[in-house]
């Protein structure tokens, strides 16, 4: 698959990003979020890096510094927001008390946090789109897992757009490698010799997340493009059903599907 042709169709077919956007990219350190930075700047966007150092000791410290040169030798400014700056503590910690107070495990925790952060700091840069580097294996997984939960309705709101739309002041979520297997920008990253880490994150062990991932593993890219493709059909009737208006949270004023964001909800108890 010729990956940078696939970005550019998806950029194109759903809109993603517009001639003169100001576009922030969410770099976690790995092949994803770099590789789509990598092409978005080669189309010639307004692009810049948005990394949460997640203060996981050094396996952060080496994420940032290799972010620090990749973003340099880009040409490209880079923001890092610290985590422990932002909530007074890492993520280990803030993973470890809100399994305690409110048995909530897995990687969900650190996404609700992630997303949070990215919005707040995606609108103090001034974005118009906020970019991540979640894939077609990343989409795929969560079409299963919402429905082995037995709630597909939970992927009303995915699609290669996402979020933030309707809220006036921040940026939209856009997603340009949802078509794009994990198998392929590996492919990609290697090919032009990307210093980073191509491991997975530390902390993410255990979780359901890693288990469907692994479960998953034996499942074709033809197969996942159809599990992905096959759902977003369905995603405009189950959207006509549950319509779910994005508001700002009563709390903390970011955007958010109910009263209070499920931010406040877990970092309330912190
Ligand atoms: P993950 O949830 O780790 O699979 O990451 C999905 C996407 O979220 C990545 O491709 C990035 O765009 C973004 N992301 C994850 N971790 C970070 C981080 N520490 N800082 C900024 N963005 C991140
Ligand atoms: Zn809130």
């Amino acid at each position: 698959m010729d990956i940078e042709k696939e970005i550019k169709k998806t950029i194109e077919k759903y809109g993603l990003i517009s001639e003169g956007d100001k576009v922030v990219v969410a770099l976690s350190g790995g092949k994803d979020s770099t590789s789509v930075l990598y092409i978005l700047k080669k189309f010639g966007y307004d692009v810049s890096g948005l990394l949460i150092d997640l203060k996981l000791g050094q396996w952060s410290e080496i994420h940032n510094e290799k972010m620090r040169v990749f973003c340099s030798e880009l040409g490209v400014p880079l923001t890092i927001v610290d985590l422990k700056e932002e909530l007074g503590q890492g993520i280990c910690f803030i993973k470890a008390v809100l399994k305690k107070e409110k048995n909530l495990t897995g990687c969900t925790v650190c996404g609700i946090i992630k997303r949070w952060i990215l919005n707040k700091w995606a609108k103090k840069l001034g974005a118009d789109k906020l970019v991540t580097g979640h894939n077609l294996d990343d989409e795929a997984q969560n079409v299963l897992m919402n429905f082995l939960k037995g709630n597909v309705l939970l992927g009303v709101n995915s699609g290669p757009a996402t979020g933030g739309k309707s809220v006036k002041g921040f940026a939209q979520r856009v997603k340009p490698l949802f078509f794009v297997p994990e198998s392929e920008i590996l492919k990609y990253a290697k090919g032009k010799k990307f210093d980073i880490l191509y491991d997975k994150c530390p902390c993410a062990f255990g979780t359901y997340r890693v288990e469907t991932r692994e479960w998953m593993a034996g499942i074709s890219d033809d197969e996942k493009m159809a599990i992905v493709k096959n759902f977003q059909k369905l995603v405009p009737g189950l959207r006509k059903g549950n319509k779910r208006e994005m508001k700002v949270c009563e709390k903390c004023g970011e955007p958010s599907s109910s009263k209070i964001c499920n931010f406040c909800k877990i970092v309330g108890s912190l």
